[in-house]
């Protein structure tokens, strides 16, 4: 039985040409100099050069030259073509900002099924600042702080992350909305950092690597 058959894809796939693969290499590279910024801003350095680096690798990149349009992710065009995404199985399972990643059985609440696990502070910060850099990208010239808040709030994301991380995405998204990049980022870096790992881990229990 071949791949399509079996997971259901309906397209067929498209070559892979040097155009779509500079295409694809210039918006992978320019999502991740926006998402940099705003970690740097937010103290997040190493999570700032790491971010997304999965996607050059070739399990992510030749899906995406591939498949790459500029209307849409590429992951998209993938799963109608093989009914699944590869590239994007092969992300989510690398990459700690995603909420997808902190997906985990229970053994205990709801034994053998799949429950949210809480996502480090940090994890959510880079969230965060994926989620600003995607809404900037999208928007353009018309993007506004409140974008992203109103796209999370629009979404049934919530339903899939832990309590604890949904308050804590919402908080930022809704402080971003009220009192811009610059107070949110420096809230961040003050609140959510290193140097604040004690106090975070007694108060409200966020915490930060670096
Ligand atoms: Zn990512």
């Amino acid at each position: 039985m071949s791949e399509n058959s079996c997971f259901y894809g309906s397209h067929v796939p498209q070559p892979i040409t040097p155009a779509k693969a500079a295409a694809h290499f210039a918006t992978i590279t320019r999502h991740r100099l926006i998402v940099r910024k705003l970690c740097f801003e937010c103290g997040l350095y190493r999570q700032g050069m790491l971010h997304d680096l999965s996607k050059y690798s070739p399990e992510e990149f030749l899906v995406g030259a591939r498949y790459f349009s500029g209307s849409e992710s590429p992951n998209n065009e993938e799963r109608r073509v093989r009914g699944y995404s590869s590239s994007w199985l092969h992300h989510k399972g690398r990459n700690k900002h995603h909420y997808e990643y902190w997906l985990d059985y229970s053994v205990r609440m709801i034994p053998g099924g799949y429950r949210p696990v809480r996502m480090p502070g940090c994890y959510v910060a880079e969230m965060f600042c994926d989620r600003v850099a995607a809404s900037k990208i999208y928007r353009g010239e018309k993007y506004r702080d409140s974008d992203p808040l109103r796209y999370y709030l629009g979404s049934t994301t919530a339903r899939f992350l832990h309590p604890d991380t949904a308050a804590l995405l919402e908080k930022l998204l809704r402080m971003l909305a009220e009192k811009g990049e610059e107070t949110t980022c420096g809230y961040i870096r003050t609140h959510m950092h290193k140097h604040t790992l004690e106090q975070e881990l007694h108060s409200c229990g966020l915490f930060c690597n670096g």
